[in-house]
């Protein structure tokens, strides 16, 4: 399958877990990655192995996405880099869980910061190359937090449903010039956010899943690579869940 060939993916948060996931597929169908995440180490080691088995396809980033500035330059170098980019993956995300009367000023602007005006800052970096190359392609991945929202979270399910209105306002600005907008939803996926519940709270989740199971990361890359496939070219502006049911 190389639904991709040609096409240049950025995924955030690809040093790990949904994100490394993300970017292994959308190479696997002929894309190449540039792969973004936090630490230097992790996003070298992502496109060190998408590399081993498609030589030269990935390059790492390691940026902050809460700095806008910093997300500009490395969005101008992943322009020089590859000359263009189709596709881009906001999934950088991060947690600082505690209920809202104990909850700090800077957990609310962490996680803000990260989720959201990240996902804001990576779109801002490449929406003008997209709009000149008269397509694009960006999918945000939110939470099925941001639909529902979950006790402990109430950072994390605003920065999750400020996705889902960002998107719908950018997807409405440049639907005119081919670019579409789409948020996936995810519920529990196995990773490293979800390893550190507890097993009272996951037995709790679980209770709460139709389909009683924690997902994978490549029940997430599926859906992505469906959304930034032309096959969904006349999808935008759409929450997609990918969630065992649990938010239905
Ligand atoms: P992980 O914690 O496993 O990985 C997070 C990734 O994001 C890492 O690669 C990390 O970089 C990167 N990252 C975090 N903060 C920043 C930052 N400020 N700048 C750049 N990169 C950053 O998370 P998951 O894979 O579980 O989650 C991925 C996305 O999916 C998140 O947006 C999350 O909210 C969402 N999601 C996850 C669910 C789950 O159950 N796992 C459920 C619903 C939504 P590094 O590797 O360098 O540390």
């Amino acid at each position: 399958m190389s639904r991709f060939e040609n096409q240049v993916a950025i995924v955030t948060g690809a040093g790990r877990g949904i994100g490394e996931a993300i970017a292994r597929r959308l190479a696997d169908e002929g894309a190449r990655i540039a792969v973004v995440s936090r630490s230097e180490s992790n996003s070298q080691k992502t496109a060190d192995a998408i590399n081993a088995a498609h030589p030269d396809a990935a390059k790492p980033y390691a940026v902050d996405v809460a700095d806008f500035d910093a997300v500009q330059k490395t969005g101008e170098q992943i322009l020089a880099d590859f000359g263009r980019a189709d596709v881009l993956v906001n999934n950088a995300g991060i947690t600082r869980d505690t209920l809202a009367m104990r909850m700090s000023s800077e957990d609310w602007d962490a996680v803000i910061n990260t989720n959201l005006k990240g996902a804001f800052n990576f779109s801002r970096a490449v929406l003008r190359a997209m709009v000149k190359q008269r397509g694009g392609r960006i999918i945000n991945i939110s939470s099925v937090s941001g639909l529902m929202g979950l006790a402990g979270q109430a950072n994390y399910a605003a920065s999750k449903a400020g996705l889902i209105g960002m998107s719908k306002s950018i997807a409405r600005e440049l639907a005119s010039r081919g670019i579409t907008v789409n948020v996936v939803a995810p519920g529990f996926i196995e990773t490293d956010m979800t390893a550190v519940l507890s097993e009272e709270i996951r037995k709790g989740a679980q209770a709460q899943i139709p389909l009683a199971r924690f997902g994978a990361g490549e029940d997430i890359a599926s859906t992505v690579a469906f959304l930034a496939s032309p096959e969904a070219g006349y999808i935008t502006g759409q929450v997609l869940a990918v969630d065992g049911g649990m938010s239905m």
